[in-house]
């Protein structure tokens, strides 16, 4: 198993929002990885200094903010107040050290036939969706609604003017519910907390009448479960 791991030395730490991280990890051993946006890692964050975590190898997936076939990722960690292994590796960690990776993988894919594109969400799943969002052409239709604890916490995306940010928790489907979307399906890429994803996707299919193939989710984290993948 721990031959499959890529690793990379972490050459850049900065905030690219008020509690999100972007962290780039580079090396050789990350060229031509033939990423796709939206596709995620599984990072090791085990803390080196205590041995048994590293022997259970906690992994915590991320997606890819950006990445260069030259052999760099970029991922961003939200530090969230629950902080496990994983937000707390963000804070730990310094230019220099190794990271450990499985991976990209994933299936949080753009859907280029789509006659327009709806991305629903907190500030984790924008990290995806930042990636997916730089890969459209700009002559695409998009609409959205992005979940944050606040505007500091907004992430520089491609197409934010065509993005509704909102900052009270458990109004996500209710700011999807009020959108103006066009009368036919799209496809919907919804991602972030776990029970809001089902909620969005039963809007769409239950009161606009999508069929389930139109939606694609991914749940990302959930109240009181850890390291959700
Ligand atoms: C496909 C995929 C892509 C992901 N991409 C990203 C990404 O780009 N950036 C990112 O930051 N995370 C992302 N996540 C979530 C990430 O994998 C971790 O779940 C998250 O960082 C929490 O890990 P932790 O070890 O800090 O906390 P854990 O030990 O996993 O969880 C502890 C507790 O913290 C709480 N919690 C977890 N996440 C949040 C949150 N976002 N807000 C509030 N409370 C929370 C929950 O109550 C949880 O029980 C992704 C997850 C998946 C499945």
């Amino acid at each position: 198993m721990l031959n499959v791991f890529r690793r990379g030395t972490v050459t850049q730490i900065e905030p690219i929002a008020e509690r999100m991280r972007r962290i780039r990890i580079s090396g050789p051993q990350l060229r031509e990885l033939g990423w796709v946006p939206g596709t995620h890692i599984r990072l090791r964050v085990g803390d080196p200094r205590q041995p048994r975590s590293w022997l259970r190898g906690f992994l915590r997936t991320y997606s890819i903010w950006d990445y260069s076939p030259h052999g760099r990722l970029d991922v961003c960690v939200l530090d969230h107040p629950a902080a496990g292994p994983g937000a707390l590796w963000s804070r730990r960690v310094r230019i220099g050290d190794t990271a450990a990776f499985l991976g990209p993988e994933g299936r949080l894919l753009l859907r280029g036939d789509a006659p327009y594109h709806l991305f629903a969400g907190d500030e984790t799943a924008a990290v995806a969706f930042g990636a997916m969002l730089r890969a459209l052409p700009a002559s695409a239709a998009v609409h959205g609604v992005i979940l944050a604890s606040g505007p500091g916490d907004r992430l520089p995306l491609a197409q934010n003017d065509r993005l509704t940010w909102i900052y009270r928790p458990d109004e996500l489907l209710a700011a999807v519910r009020s959108l103006d979307l066009p009368g036919q399906p799209g496809v919907a890429y919804l991602a972030g907390e776990a029970r809001t994803c089902q909620a969005v996707r039963a809007h769409l299919v239950g009161e606009r009448g999508w069929s389930r193939r139109d939606v694609v989710v991914k749940p990302f984290w959930a109240p009181g479960r850890r390291g959700m993948d």
